[in-house]
């Protein structure tokens, strides 16, 4: 490829972080706003019903003004797929995608949330050692998928080394996660789970729980989400049967003597969008 042809491909990347970006962070994915349309729509409680009413008001004006769902913009971790024959260095990909989340911080406009984790310095464009993060796989296309997460919902987040007699004991302590999370995550939540693999596995397992769409869940997961339901810490915390949307399980294999299990929350504003690009 001429060095022409590898420029315009590097600003591709880029240019496709900064627009999912700005598709994540405007405008919730057609599962996530059905999720909680149905919410709206089955929930009894009327402080409950009035606050999803406030959050669906929230996702059409965000809409409507082409500006962010939430004043806490997150931080947007990034996965790519790469095909074999992608002609990009891989520092090259990492360099587009940190062109575009600038892109992104000065153009959407996104708060500056990155900081130095004991100087607390910000670095004012949303990018520093190790932020974004980035994942890179192998896949057919090439493609940038952004999920910004908040600081509410992440904070929450748990994750625990169980033993393996535990494995029956999962679902309490996924629901238990909920429960001391109470409403500062901005219920209704989508929990993202990690059953199995290492301690950092389990915890990307987790985060990518997340963007897996939450119009269906197998037994397990609607086991699960019955149980957090029936907590009733409610939309925003204030009571009611919808605290959260969906549970959605990511599993690997794990060492016979280990039993790692992460719980990811992530709030109403359920952010992520992909964008393809051509090689
Ligand atoms: S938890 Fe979500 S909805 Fe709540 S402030 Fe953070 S990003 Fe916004």
């Amino acid at each position: 490829m001429h060095a022409r042809e590898y420029q315009i491909l590097r600003e591709a990347v880029s240019e496709a972080t900064h627009a999912c970006i700005h598709e994540a962070e405007v405008c919730l994915p057609p599962d996530v706003k059905a999720a909680i349309d149905a919410a709206y729509e089955s929930e009894s409680d009327p402080v409950a019903r009035g606050e999803l009413a406030n959050i669906r008001a929230n996702i059409r004006e965000a809409e409507r003004l082409d500006i962010p769902l939430c004043q806490d913009t997150g931080i947007a971790v990034i996965y790519l797929t790469v095909p074999h024959s992608c002609p990009l260095h891989e520092r090259d990909l990492i360099d587009a995608v940190y062109d575009g989340v600038r892109r992104a911080t000065h153009s959407v406009p996104l708060r500056p949330n990155a900081v130095e984790p004991v100087l607390r310095q910000n670095s004012g464009d949303n990018t520093g050692v190790g932020i974004p993060p980035i994942h890179i796989s192998e896949g057919p296309d090439l493609t940038v998928t952004a999920l910004p997460k908040g600081a509410g919902s992440e904070n929450v987040s748990r994750i625990g080394m169980l033993l393996p007699s535990q494995s029956g004991e999962i679902p309490a302590f996924i629901v238990e996660t909920v429960l001391m999370a109470g409403g500062r995550p901005c219920p209704p939540v989508v929990v993202g789970v990690g059953i199995g693999g290492t301690f950092d596995l389990a915890a990307s397992l987790a985060k990518e729980a997340l963007l897996l769409p939450i119009d269906t869940m197998d037994e397990y997961e609607r086991e699960i989400l019955n149980a957090i339901n029936s907590l009733g810490i409610g939309p925003m915390g204030l009571g009611g049967s919808t605290t959260a949307l969906a549970v959605k399980v990511k599993k690997a294999h794990c060492h016979t003597a280990s039993l790692p299990v992460a719980v990811n929350i992530q709030c109403w504003a359920c952010r992520r969008a992909t964008r393809k690009v051509s090689v």
